[in-house]
């Protein structure tokens, strides 16, 4: 083993590998793996090996593609067979809902160009022969299928070492029974990696440890969300009717997956490999893997199994006559929300994830390809947000992540709604005021561990989501509530924001190099400002606003806490003229806002309100009711006259009574996430993660009026120069939608013109005050012009959709500035 290395890769899983590999692709050929036992013993030697397209995330959609076509190149490449069978892929639907999901996911796959077709019954048996439709009664009848005519099943081990092959040519030493015990900072700032066989001293380190990831987070002291959880998959004896079909010419049959009874089925050796996500699967090693469990497998649990093996065999009868030949429980590692955790890791330099694989053999060509180009580069070439470490936060506790992560494992094949809003670990953090909303109606979501109200349930009906891919149950209700708003005043409780405090004499041209607006210079102005990454794409949106001399408060996102915090603590000066201190859960924030906004307000404070006193994109320190030190923001992401009240914390059940009971005469009540979505969409006001992520630009999200080319250097400007001068691909437009009774755009539909693909959808919903139904969406320029019409697709079905002016309602936000 070396002694120095420039980076050195922690885990020989596929994982591990592919990172290495593409870390010599990106021409770093002084890099070095570490195994603790041998390539491929951890998860990876025993994974059923199938390599689905289907996710309905947008980053790690566009990681499988990667994937699986790097996989297919991969043996003339490196001269090491992958094992790769092309069957197809048939996922099978046996209702409505679950029909809904496929053509759902059908706008994302169109978006990063995944072909797939939707098919008939008919289809699904020509392709098929063995399988039973269903009549019905004692089966489900198969209502069409998705099918994925690219993708199927690999060898895991081979592909390892094809990986292996290839970054060995390239420079990369593998070290074997080479175990990392400890790491340390050197003075340098580089790593010192402490192992069974010496030290090595490297610039960057990458975990990629799987079921160790907790153990090797520890090591650096980080509580990573990763605990594996129990899978299981039955090996069959060989298949009479299978041999049948295959000797008389039937090729390889399609992977085959029931969602609807949540299992999967492959054919391996003229026999099958069954496997289920079942209910009940535990979590493992959540205090660590023990030292005894090397290459080894979980006793089969076949209590779990039985209610897949007997759904599976009356959908592919001939199973019932196949022995088992052995089943195979080993550890799959989870995270929270299933997707893996690939990026930086919070709080330390050059220390990166690639943990959290439950899907890795299919992730790992993505997930290595991604964070070689992060570490080389220093971003990612597309929108790494869904995988980014920093999605969570600090209230990931041992028992929030076991309940979450077998959560995640048993609905890998439940239909995902898109106001699916999981139960498990609830309620983990919540606002002061939770009760009195819960009294209120409040039906509940969860964010970033935060309880937040998606809305509230009038008296009498009962407060419950019935989730759908269409206009569901909350929907009148949801329009209540933004008629209230635009009528009257509603209150928001948006306490999970992100809020930061900059101090010093640094703190002004600090900020302003971060982000591409101009920082407020008078005390009690605020700004919308945008942090860019290098490649000019936006990282962070946050309202900056001046509270006094040396003195910022910056709001972003409440779901980027860690991440916005990681980004601002890393990049503050070594010369300790800036402060930063994250105020977060010591401020809470209610939002005030509508027509009547200012009277309920001036009730509760002294300090005056007019225009003159008191402007639209200012903020001042008052008093509210009993409450002191209340950062009271004329801004609001609703689009009318209102505040936003960051007080401290303690003061939270006091002001929100005070403000109820002096809101009574106005109209007030509460408002809930899902009608902000549409009253947001209404304003054409971007929303960061979804409409405002680091693959677009300020100017292809079409905020140029927040961009300050000639202020003064600022990270990202030099990119944004070069675009300009070679002309901005994509432009930001608020669409029209026409013809939709039931099914509004949600983001991640495909947008085409004369046919051709043009842009996508981020974002979409029914406007309830303007009556339309509406979306956000990036299309390529010259389909941008107010009035151009363009075809949207939402669940299978093309829909007229014309440019609107930006801000479709109160274009010239005269409401704001009341
Ligand atoms: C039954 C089953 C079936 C599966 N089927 C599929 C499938 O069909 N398709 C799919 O995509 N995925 C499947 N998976 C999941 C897949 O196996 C994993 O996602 C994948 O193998 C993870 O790879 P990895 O490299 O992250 O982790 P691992 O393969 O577990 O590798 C991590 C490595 O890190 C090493 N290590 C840990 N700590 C240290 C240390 N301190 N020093 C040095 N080395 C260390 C370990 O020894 C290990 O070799 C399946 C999983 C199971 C359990």
């Amino acid at each position: 083993m070396k002694t120095h290395a420039r980076v050195v890769v922690i885990g020989g899983g596929i994982v591990g590998v592919s990172t290495l590999y593409h870390l010599t692709r990106k021409g770093w050929s002084d890099v070095t793996l570490l195994e603790r036992s041998e390539l491929t013993a951890g998860s990876t030697w025993h994974a059923a090996g199938l390599l689905p397209l289907f996710n309905m995330s947008y980053t790690v959609g566009q990681l499988h593609k990667y994937s699986v076509d790097l996989y297919k190149r991969l043996p003339a490449e490196t001269g090491q067979e992958v094992g790769f069978h092309v069957t197809g892929n048939l996922r099978l639907a046996t209702c409505r809902d679950r029909m809904d999901e496929y053509l759902k996911y059908c706008g994302t796959a169109n978006t990063i160009g995944v072909p797939f077709q939707i098919i008939s019954p008919a289809e699904v048996k020509a392709l098929w022969p063995l399988v039973n439709l269903g009549d019905g009664v004692d089966t489900p009848k198969i209502v069409g299928a998705l099918y994925h005519p690219d993708d199927g099943h690999i060898a895991p081990v081979d592909l390892t070492m094809a990986l292996r092959r290839g970054a060995r040519a390239a420079g990369a030493e593998v070290c074997e029974q080479t175990e990392v015990l400890s790491v340390a900072r050197t003075a340098a700032g580089e790593w010192k990696i402490a192992t069974n066989h010496g030290d090595i001293v490297c610039e960057h380190v990458v975990c990629a440890t799987g079921n160790y990831a907790r153990e090797t987070g520890r090591k650096f002291g980080l509580n990573v969300p990763a605990i594996p959880v129990e899978h299981q998959y039955i090996v069959y004896d060989e298949s009479a009717e299978l041999k049948a079909y295959r000797t008389a010419g039937g090729r390889e049959l399609a992977v085959l997956r029931e969602s609807d009874a949540s299992y999967y089925l492959r054919e391996e050796r003229m026999g099958w490999i069954l496997g289920p996500y079942e209910r009940g699967a535990p979590a493992r090693f959540a205090d660590g893997v023990p030292g005894t469990f090397g290459k080894e497998l979980f006793p089969g649990d076949l209590d779990r199994l039985l209610p897949h093996v007997e759904a599976a065999m009356k959908r592919v009868p001939c199973l019932e006559h196949c022995g088992i030949k052995t089943i195979v429980n080993g550890p799959i590692a989870y995270t929270p929300d299933g997707s893996p955790l690939v990026g930086p890791a919070w709080g330390l330099r050059n220390v990166w994830l690639n943990e959290g694989h439950s899907f890795g053999v299919t992730a790992a060509g993505g997930a290595g390809w991604q964070l070689a180009e992060w570490i080389v580069e220093g971003e990612p070439g597309i929108d790494m947000l869904g995988v980014d470490p920093r999605r969570y936060g600090p209230y990931t506790s041992k028992r929030y992540t076991v309940g979450k992560n077998e959560e995640a494992y048993r609905d890998v094949f439940t239909i995902h709604y898109p106001d699916e809003e999981r139960a498990a670990a609830r309620p983990a953090k919540t606002s002061p005021i939770y009760e009195k909303l819960s009294q209120m109606g409040a039906v509940w979501g969860q964010r970033y561990g935060w309880e937040r109200a998606n809305w509230f349930a009038p008296p009498g009906v009962a407060r419950k989501d019935v989730w759908s891919f269409r206009r569901s149950n909350y929907f009148e209700h949801v329009g209540s509530e933004c008629r209230r708003m635009r009528e009257a005043v509603g209150v928001i409780d948006l306490t999970p924001f992100t809020k930061h405090e900059v101090t010093g004499p640094g703190a002004e041209a600090w900020l302003d190099s971060l982000v591409a607006n101009k920082v407020p210079v008078k005390p009690g102005r605020i700004a919308l400002c945008h942090a860019l990454t290098k490649n000019g794409g936006i990282r962070s949106e946050f309202t900056i606003t001046k509270l006094g001399d040396q003195r910022f408060y910056v709001v972003s996102a409440g779901a980027g806490e860690r991440y916005d915090s990681d980004y601002l603590r890393k990049m503050l000066p070594d010369d300790r003229s800036v402060e930063l201190s994250n105020v977060t859960t010591s401020r809470g924030t209610f939002v005030v806002a509508g027509p009547n906004a200012r009277e309920v307000l001036a009730q509760l404070t002294d300090a005056p309100l007019d225009n003159g006193s008191f402007p639209w994109l200012s903020g001042q320190v008052i008093e509210v009711g009993l409450a002191t030190d209340v950062y009271a923001l004329r801004v609001n992401f609703i689009g009318e006259l209102g505040w936003e009240l960051h007080f401290p914390i303690e003061y939270a059940n006091g002001l929100f009574d005070a403000l109820f009971a002096a809101g009574c005469e106005f109209g007030i009540g509460m408002v809930g996430m899902r009608a902000m979505e549409s009253l947001r969409i209404e304003k054409s006001y971007r929303m960061w993660g979804s409409d405002l992520t680091p693959e677009y630009t300020p100017f292809e999200a079409s905020l140029d009026r927040f961009v300050r080319m000639n202020k003064g250097e600022f990270i990202g400007q030099g990119a944004l120069a070069r675009q300009l001068a070679a002309g901005v691909p994509h432009r930001f437009v608020t669409l029209e939608v026409h013809g939709v009774t039931d099914a509004d755009p949600l983001g991640n539909e495909p947008l085409f013109a004369n046919g051709a693909l043009v842009g996508r959808a981020t974002a979409g919903c029914y406007g309830h005050v303007l009556g339309k139904s509406l979306a956000l969406a990036y299309v390529k320029p010259q389909h941008a012009e107010i009035g151009a019409e363009l075809e949207i697709e939402i669940l299978g079905e093309r829909r007229k959709a014309a440019v609107l002016g930006e801000s479709p309602f109160d274009p010239e936000n005269r409401r704001l500035r009341a």
